[in-house]
């Protein structure tokens, strides 16, 4: 490939384009829509897929996993960060380090949970090449949240489960909020419960398509 079709693939005119795109889908969070246009997906994904990166798409990570398509990453950033006045966030499914990256610069801090050795070391690198620095990894069961740091003003997961997992709601902090699919394959239900003093309010944005959250280690 030559420098110009490389460049021609990570252009501002080529993020725009993406941006627009999310826009009219009804991505309306400024910071969101920023950091969308900002993370350089292209390095998320293999060089082979590089030229594919500002598709509103999902790609192969290896390991059978996907990095998850933007619009899918925008709509669960700008649902947790509703009215979000906290601080911690734990994510389940760290994965390439895509979701982490667009949402690392909008939070405090956030600890990150993911099942693939291989991968988590790989993005460990990655972010701190991009200079995200607050982010805490560690390998594990993603069913079982990250009880050390708990409780969390945020959880947000990126693989989905057949029922909501009691171990994550039970470390969302009050008036926290948890944004994951929830469902079998084939039917799965964006879903966003929040947390309030004496009961758990849920509300769902709608179908989407994500890898099982495997059980167990
Ligand atoms: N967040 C990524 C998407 C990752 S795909 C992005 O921004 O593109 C989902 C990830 O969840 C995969 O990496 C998979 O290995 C991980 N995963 C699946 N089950 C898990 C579990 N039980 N615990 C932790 N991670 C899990």
């Amino acid at each position: 490939m030559n420098l110009r079709a490389g460049i021609g693939m990570t252009s501002a005119r080529t993020r725009d384009r993406l941006v627009n795109r999310l826009r009219e889908q009804g991505i309306r969070n400024p910071q969101v829509l920023e950091q969308i246009r900002s993370v350089p997906r292209h390095l998320f994904v293999d060089e082979a897929l590089a030229s594919r990166a500002y598709e509103d798409t999902a790609l192969p990570i290896g390991h059978g996993q996907t990095i998850s398509q933007p619009y899918v990453v925008a709509r669960m950033t700008e649902a947790l960060l509703d009215g979000f006045t906290g601080e911690s966030v734990l994510e389940i499914g760290t994965g390439c380090g895509y979701q982490t990256a667009v949402l690392a610069p909008l939070v405090k801090k956030i600890y990150s949970v993911e099942r693939i050795r291989e991968l988590l070391t790989r993005t460990r690198q990655r972010l701190r090449d991009l200079d995200i620095y607050n982010v805490q990894f560690r390998p594990g069961d993603g069913w079982e949240g990250w009880p050390k740091y708990a409780p969390y003003d945020g959880i947000i997961v990126a693989a989905a489960a057949p029922v909501l997992p009691e171990k994550l709601l039970a470390q969302l902090a009050p008036g926290g909020r948890l944004v994951m699919p929830v469902g079998p394959p084939g039917r799965q239900d964006l879903t966003v419960v929040t947390r309030h003093d004496d009961h758990f309010e849920q509300a769902s944005l709608g179908a989407v398509s994500f890898v099982p959250l495997v059980p167990g280690r």
